[in-house]
């Protein structure tokens, strides 16, 4: 039986003492510094919640004493959150690690926490869906309304909330009570197909429902960088300006596809400055995090990162079946709830994915004229899934390792040896063998080592933490999601 090795990193620290109250200041820090450390690789390792990691970037723990584990968190939002949903996964993970079992306590930490509480969103306590778009008459490339360039498809009321966009939906709420307050800008991320257009759009539509007045504008990235170079051509930059910075909210999607450009970079610079000062709502929809946009100037990552940073992720069981039962409402179709339930099971990727399943065995169904039996709908879907498999190249496996695991490819081909980076790239070498078959020579070649009895080592031990530990399990299964589906 093989574990992580968390054992040698353990001893090479001091265990904090539960009872020390003020004897040596100094090694009292150097311990809980450390054992904070740990207890973030331990939930890494475990969790599939990225915000728990952006989150513990500002947390801390600041006492380990009297039986209590005090940590300091940024604000009320984070507090509430640590208190909810992970304090259980942090006292365990500090009960594994020194064999003591605390109580949580979280603090706040500084004067952040003015920001208004965060309410859920309950669709049933909306009116039912209905927008009042009708009369914005014409209409342009995928049904966006021409003044705004929003879908009025996406609304809040069909948007569904699971644990994988909770706090979007959260923060989404509170910017329609009070836009350009609380939550400026607010730069949502996550991997494609996740709803972050539908959401971003959704704020614009909600608020314009309730004050027709309010002026949104939506736009891709490209879209504004074209009409930018062509306001400069016809020489109308005038015009162009006016219709970015006279807006009472400017959603921007896509900005991973921010050019090189510096006039373009100046421009969005500008116009976020203008708008800024002006309280007026800015938000960008990307699916990268602002760190990893190879484009965004230090200065505009700086600005997104001073807002709302959230990442939005792929759903899971529950809220994929939610899905999938809210697209038949809008479709007026029905799937017997075996098949419902079969499709939530199987299909593990983006909302994107799972409606195309949705969409393919309602109208397989219809042109047989029948319902299939689920062998047959397994066979629809697999198709697909098999000619994916074809298509899955080393790098996307790569990338979702990174991406699960927080950590970079550099990381995964480097030398380091902590146990978190050590794991993550064992998953990697693991998945490269089960997923591709590709040789051991190979896999070895592609993480930077020399010997391919690593990569069999690492084989052999990843299958065996999947076999032991659900939660690793999972995790796995949710880096596989990323590139098979
Ligand atoms: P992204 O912008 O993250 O790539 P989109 O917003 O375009 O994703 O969403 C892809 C599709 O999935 C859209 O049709 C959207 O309506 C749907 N969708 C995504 N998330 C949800 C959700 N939580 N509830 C209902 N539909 C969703
Ligand atoms: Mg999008």
């Amino acid at each position: 039986m093989q574990k992580i090795d968390y054992t040698g990193y353990i001893e090479n620290i001091h265990k904090p003492d539960p009872s020390n109250t003020s004897s040596s200041q100094k090694q009292s820090t150097i311990d809980l510094a450390n054992l904070w450390k740990l207890v973030k690789e331990h939930l890494r390792l475990k969790s599939d919640d990225k915000r728990l990691f952006a989150w513990f970037k500002t947390a801390n723990l600041e006492k380990f004493q009297n039986g209590k584990a005090t940590i300091s968190v940024a604000n009320s939002y984070h507090k509430e959150w640590i208190e909810t949903l992970h304090a259980d996964m942090i006292k365990d993970s500090i009960m594994q690690i020194t064999g003591i079992s605390p109580e949580i306590v979280v603090d706040i930490k500084s004067a952040l926490t003015a920001r208004p509480k965060y309410e859920y969103h309950n669709p049933s306590e909306d009116s039912p869906s209905q927008t009042s778009f009708d009369d914005i008459a014409t209409t342009t490339r995928g049904g966006n309304t021409r003044s705004s360039h929003l879908n009025p498809r996406y609304t809040l009321q069909n948007f569904v909330i699971g644990s994988n966009n909770q706090i979007a939906v959260a923060v989404a709420k509170n910017i329609i009570k009070t836009p350009g307050h609380a939550y400026n800008p607010l730069f949502v991320y996550g991997p494609s197909g996740v709803g972050k257009t539908h959401l971003m759009q959704a704020i614009g539509n909600e608020i314009m429902k309730h004050d027709p007045k309010f002026v949104v504008t939506y736009v891709e990235i490209e879209t504004f960088m074209n009409e930018m170079i062509e306001s400069i051509r016809k020489q109308s930059t005038d015009e162009f300006r006016k219709k970015y910075r006279d807006t009472d909210m400017l959603l921007i999607d896509d900005i991973q596809f921010i050019s090189s450009k510096e006039k373009t970079k100046e421009e969005l610079f500008n116009t976020f400055n203008t708008l800024y000062q002006k309280n007026k709502q800015i938000i960008i929809a990307s699916d990268k995090s602002p760190q990893e946009i190879e484009n965004l100037p230090d200065r505009l990552k700086t600005r997104f990162m001073g807002g709302m940073v959230i990442d939005m992720h792929l759903p899971d069981y529950e809220t994929r079946l939610a899905i999938i039962k809210q697209r038949l409402r809008d479709k007026k179709a029905h799937l017997s709830t075996e098949v419902q339930e079969y499709i939530a099971k199987n299909i593990e990727g983006s909302v994107r994915e799972l409606e195309g399943a949705v969409n393919k065995v309602i109208s397989t169904q219809e042109i047989l004229g029948k319902q299939m039996p689920i062998d047959d709908i397994g066979k629809l879907l697999h198709l697909d899934v098999d000619s994916k498999r074809k298509r899955i190249s080393p790098d996307q496996i790569m990338d979702a390792v990174c991406q699960t695991f927080d950590i970079t490819k550099a990381e995964i081909k480097g030398k380091r040896r902590t146990a978190y980076i050590a794991a993550s790239r064992q998953v990697a070498m693991y998945l490269l063998r089960k997923d591709l078959e590709y040789p051991l020579e190979k896999i070895a070649h592609l993480v930077n080592r020399k010997d391919h009895t690593t990569v069999l080592h690492a084989y052999e031990k990843i299958e065996s933490l999947i076999n032991e530990d659900k939660d690793f399990a999972a995790k796995v299964e949710n880096v596989r999601s990323k590139y098979m589906l």
